[in-house]
């Protein structure tokens, strides 16, 4: 006879599967740094090629986080790393924009805590 017995249903495995977590973990694409809630920004490839910011992480569009670091944004866009995360060649002008934003909103290279 054989009973059903309060056995552990599922033992907890590290798989590393992109499912593996409820909490969707950002990199950054310029210090490639993993976290959860960093207050990461997202850049975002609009339907029309261009890339622009998204302060509301809603965008439709391929998206890529970066930390709110202006020297993770210049790295980014110098090594070119944000525009392989997006697939996309950014254009000079949207360059310019990007690194005006972090210019204007990130200080110059300190952890904003
Ligand atoms: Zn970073």
């Amino acid at each position: 006879m054989t009973t059903p017995d309060t056995a552990p249903a599922r033992s907890q495995k590290k798989k590393g599967g992109p499912r593996s977590k409820h909490v969707p973990q950002r990199t950054c694409v310029g210090c490639r740094q993993k976290d959860a809630k960093r207050g990461y920004v997202r850049v975002v490839r609009t339907p029309e090629g261009r890339v622009e910011i998204d302060p509301t992480g809603k965008a439709n569009g391929r998206g890529a986080y970066l930390c709110p670091r202006r020297g993770c944004w210049q790295r980014a866009l110098e090594i070119g790393a944000l525009g392989r995360a997006l697939n996309v060649e950014i254009d000079p002008e949207s360059k310019h924009t990007l690194a005006e934003y972090a210019r204007s909103h990130f200080p110059p290279d300190e952890d904003p805590v």
